[in-house]
């Protein structure tokens, strides 16, 4: 079973765009999955447009934190919560896009983490920069060469999350996480496009 999850804070335009997306790759996938949408205390209609679209789309979970905990607290909420064996993260603002999942799929028979790279990533450019300093600094500080952490759009196995404590922020940090621990970590080029909502 796949479990996708994704971290929603006042996201409302971009839920059923997103939900309309997703479960049209996922069935087409063919096998048993779950998408679990983990509300992270959003102050607009979020919530309330998530519980309509579970009508159209029953493998549609929600988990709703009383207040803003912020991406990480979000991914471990959905990380413990989720039944699959393979677990998918992504953003709910279409920066990600859901087709890119089947090839993360895939890459996942000859390792246990999947990261999205995004080649061509569309985002202002002081968040770019910013991105490369971070990158560069953890990449010498870890000895390693990951060229993007700071993409959801990550696919694991179900065995790489079970040790890992997760604190705020780290999310950027689990591919490098997940390799200390042992597991193999492997990188695919994924899409990206701007936020248009939110
Ligand atoms: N998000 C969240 N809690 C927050 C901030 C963001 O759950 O406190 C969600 C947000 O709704 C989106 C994802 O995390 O689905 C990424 O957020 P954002 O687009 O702001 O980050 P970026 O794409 O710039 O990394
Ligand atoms: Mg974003």
């Amino acid at each position: 079973m796949i479990s996708v999850i994704i971290p929603v804070y006042n996201e409302e335009e971009n839920l059923p765009i997103l939900a309309k997306r997703l479960f049209s790759v996922l069935r087409k996938l063919g096998g048993e999955f779950e998408v679990i949408f983990v509300d992270d205390g959003s102050t607009d209609k979020s919530l309330a447009v998530m519980r309509g679209l579970q009508k159209d789309y029953p493998q549609l979970r929600i988990i709703k934190l009383q207040r803003n905990c912020g991406q990480t607290a979000a991914f471990d909420c959905g990380f413990k919560a989720a039944r699959g064996d393979i677990i998918v993260t992504l953003d709910a603002d279409l920066q990600n896009d859901p087709k890119d999942i089947p090839k993360m799929i895939e890459k996942l028979k000859n390792c246990d983490m999947v990261y999205g790279w995004r080649r061509k990533r569309r985002d202002p450019l002081l968040k770019l920069i910013s991105s490369k300093i971070a990158n560069y600094i953890r990449n010498k500080l870890s000895g390693e060469d990951i060229k993007d952490t700071g993409c959801s759009l990550k696919a694991y196995k179900k065995d790489c999350l079970n040790n890992l404590k997760l604190y705020n922020g780290m999310h950027r940090f689990l591919p490098t996480l997940i390799r200390l621990e042992g597991f193999k970590v492997a990188e695919v080029e994924v899409s990206h496009h701007p936020r248009k909502y939110g």
